[in-house]
């Protein structure tokens, strides 16, 4: 049990097959309570009653607002008594090239992927910091690193790179105070993002460049988010972490 007595706040969890979902499991297997944050109540709330465990909730918030991710994080904090570990999950992407993208595709996928992650940070930082404890886990992308090549767009690569960035200057800010911010780098996972986006073909150049020749499983992911958000981790902050099966080697 690597997380007993701990809490956790975990975005855009509630998708069936997604990240987040396997992360609060895995979490919920160690001993955490946790707060699934996603678009629809209801949804975040049958997620929530079906983690193992007691004391789950389900919490409704669009990440890319304010005043959302505030009321979500004060009513979790008030249902916990306190917060320890946030995975900012949320995310949505687009397979447009450069020149397809719109100002409305821009907005939708910066603003999911970056601002959401920010707006969520903000909202838990100051219950953190009075704490003088906690951990945070963005999740980026290879994308951010590689420049795409697996299924997002320019602008689904550029919105993860900037949540490297911002990963990184919060892990530099909050460490004096207790807090630790790493990054997540999954390669390609089967989860239902693509929204029935990814032609068969897609999938076979994508396979073509895995060295381990499968796609990940969530679960791949959900280990190392455990990694960060644990004691295991207490002295790793800053980092991004590849989640890839060698897609990306550097
Ligand atoms: P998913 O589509 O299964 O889950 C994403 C969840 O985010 C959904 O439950 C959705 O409702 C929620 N969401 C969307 N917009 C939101 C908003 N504005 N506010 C709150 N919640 C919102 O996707 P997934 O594959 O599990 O992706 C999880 C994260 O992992 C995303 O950030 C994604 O970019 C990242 N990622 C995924 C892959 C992959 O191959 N699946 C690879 C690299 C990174």
């Amino acid at each position: 049990m690597l997380l007993k007595h701990k809490t956790a706040l975990i975005t855009g969890a509630a998708s069936a097959r997604g990240l987040g979902k396997a992360t609060a499991k895995l979490f919920a297997d160690h001993g955490a309570r946790i707060a699934i944050l996603d678009l629809n109540d209801e949804a975040a709330r049958a997620a929530a009653a079906d983690l193992p465990g007691e004391g789950h909730i389900g919490l409704p918030c669009d990440v890319t607002s304010k005043p959302q991710c505030d009321a979500a994080a004060k009513t979790a904090i008030d249902a916990f008594g306190h917060i320890d570990i946030l995975v900012n999950n949320a995310g949505i992407t687009q397979p447009l090239k450069l020149m397809q993208i719109e100002p409305q595709n821009y907005e939708a996928v910066t603003d999911v992927n970056l601002r959401g992650t920010l707006y969520m940070a903000q909202a838990l930082i100051p219950h953190m910091r009075d704490r003088k404890t906690g951990t945070i886990v963005n999740i980026s992308s290879v994308s951010a690193q590689r420049g795409g090549g697996i299924f997002g767009g320019p602008h689904y690569s550029a919105a993860k790179a900037g949540v490297l960035g911002l990963t990184k200057a919060m892990a530099r800010e909050l460490a004096p105070e207790g807090i630790r911010a790493n990054a997540v780098c999954p390669g390609f996972i089967a989860t239902d993002i693509t929204e029935g986006k990814l032609t068969d073909e897609m999938m076979e150049q994508i396979l073509a460049g895995i060295p381990m020749a499968r796609a990940g499983a969530a679960s791949d992911v959900a280990g190392c988010c455990l990694f960060l958000a644990s004691d295991l981790s207490t002295y790793v902050t800053g980092s991004e972490v590849d989640v890839n099966g060698g897609s990306l080697i550097h």
